[in-house]
């Protein structure tokens, strides 16, 4: 037992310290699936394990509450693995090792906490068998590969729920309850394109976009910040108006999911033309800067001579491209009127790469609370990639949930929250993905909402767990769950 197993309260503590000390890496979880077998089997609760590995437990209602409906309790049992370059630490074999910070937070040692979702997996267990409460029949659910893939959700097998509310223990702002998401699709273009011989009065340049600030293509959208890819483009589309520039190439972006922070471009101008590039480049830079002085303030556009490069995309093959990340949507494509200041609706150009075999891969990626929306703005995208000779796929996507401000779910819990603690917590939807829009697909009768204590630095070795926000958690769910 470590030191965190003694704070309060300690049902939660105990059994969060437990799952810290079993290996949970994504995809690797049968430790962990054992771990829950069996302590189902040590409490005489019953269980069932689907083909996905997910694991449902379920209690029994106590006699004071027979006939209330059954609540859900849902956390994913895998964590994301990530330690800093100096710690020698095996994910698969080696327990997480807790400490208590001076100003009151759980951290671990040089890795990931895995408090996302452990401490969620902990007050769902420590629920399944607390004595001193009456609670209606239980089902907690534990998913697998909630990180990298929402493997278990996509996968949930058949009979594995029956409640009709779903608590969902995987949020990270103790005070707020969450109650929708976005769904996603990718949409990625393959333009074929052809070379040819560069003209001989070529002088060759090379422009690269840098210091941009990213961030989440979900979570970040509507910051105002530049996408790398969409603003060389623009460079690039007037060049090739008014001073006849010739591609060469153009590398923009990485992840799929990431506002791009990078682009860069190699071309060619006619030797005459290349005044007039420059007063053209200064104006453009000018501009950029005016337009994202607030949001940008470190970005860097910077143009260098380039060695005379043999061969140019063919006239068409550039028009295409171009005029298609020129004309492409990219942003915020609408705002909610359910939830004021949520995204609804958005795209994201993530990235353009050269590929082998004369062909530019161009990512992108859509977004909606609204699954209607979200196929409406793949469609708009693919139709501005095939007018620029594009061929589109698209990849499965996953639905959102759309938030539902009347919910009895959400009412029960705000009402729970004002008595407990004398406030109102604060109402959000996300713009990102979360496992509950798959749990509806399966079950659309579902109501739903989200909360958790308070995390910092998830996903990384400064992930901390703040001691004084599990307190109120527990209550929280104790309440939330005796007067659904
Ligand atoms: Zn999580």
């Amino acid at each position: 037992m470590s030191a965190i197993s003694k704070l309060s309260p300690q049902a939660v503590w105990e059994l969060f310290d437990q799952i810290t000390r079993v290996p949970r890496p994504s995809k690797k979880e049968g430790q962990i699936i054992r771990f829950l077998e069996n302590f189902a089997t040590e409490h005489h609760l019953e269980h069932k394990t689907d083909q996905t590995g997910n694991v449902v437990i379920r209690r029994p209602a106590s006699p004071s509450m027979q006939g209330r409906p059954v609540v859900v309790l849902q956390s994913h049992m895998d964590m994301v693995c990530e330690k800093n370059s100096d710690v020698v630490f095996d994910f698969e074999k080696d327990p997480i090792q807790p400490q208590i910070t001076p100003d009151g937070w759980v951290k671990a040692t040089g890795t990931t906490l895995g408090a996302d979702d452990g401490i969620g997996m902990a007050a769902a267990l420590a629920l399944l068998i607390a004595q001193d409460i009456e609670l209606p029949a239980l089902e907690a659910l534990f998913t697998v590969d909630e990180e990298t893939g929402l493997t278990g959700a996509f996968n949930l097998g058949q009979g594995m729920l029956t409640g009709r509310y779903l608590i969902n223990l995987d949020s990270e702002d103790e005070g707020e309850l969450f109650i929708g998401c976005a769904g996603g699709i990718d949409t990625v273009a393959r333009f074929p394109y052809r070379t040819e011989e560069s003209a001989k009065n070529l002088a060759f340049f090379r422009v690269d976009i840098t210091g941009l600030t990213g961030g989440h293509s979900g979570d970040d959208i509507e910051k105002g910040r530049a996408n790398s890819n969409k603003l060389l483009t623009r460079l690039l589309w007037r060049g090739a108006k008014e001073v006849q520039l010739r591609l060469c190439k153009f590398d923009g972006g990485n992840l799929r999911n990431a506002i791009p922070r990078e682009a860069h471009a190699v071309f060619g101008v006619p030797v005459p033309m290349v005044k007039a590039f420059f007063e053209l480049y200064e104006a453009f830079v000018a501009e950029a800067h005016e337009e994202y002085r607030l949001t940008e303030p470190n970005l860097d556009i910077a143009v260098c001579e380039m060695p005379y490069q043999t061969e140019t995309l063919d006239a068409a093959s550039q028009r295409g491209l171009l005029y298609a990340l020129q004309g492409v949507p990219n942003g915020v494509l609408a705002m909610s009127q359910a939830m004021p200041g949520l995204v609804e609706t958005s795209t994201n150009l993530a990235s353009v790469k050269f590929k082998e075999q004369g062909t530019i891969e161009v990512v992108s990626s859509q977004r909606s609370s609204l699954d209607g929306a979200r196929f409406n703005a793949a469609a708009t995208v693919e139709s501005v990639f095939e007018l620029g000779g594009g061929k589109v796929i698209h990849s499965d996507g996953y639905p959102g949930w759309n938030p539902n401000p009347d919910s009895h779910i959400l009412e029960v819990t705000r009402q729970c929250y004002q008595k407990l603690f004398g406030q109102e917590p604060r109402v959000r939807a996300i713009h990102a993905g979360l496992e509950c829009g798959l749990f509806l697909q399966k079950y659309p009768d579902l109501q739903m909402v989200s909360f958790g204590p308070t995390l910092r630095g998830v996903h990384s070795p400064d992930e901390r767990l703040e001691i004084v926000t599990v307190e109120k958690f527990w209550k929280l769910l104790r309440e939330v769950v005796v007067n659904l």
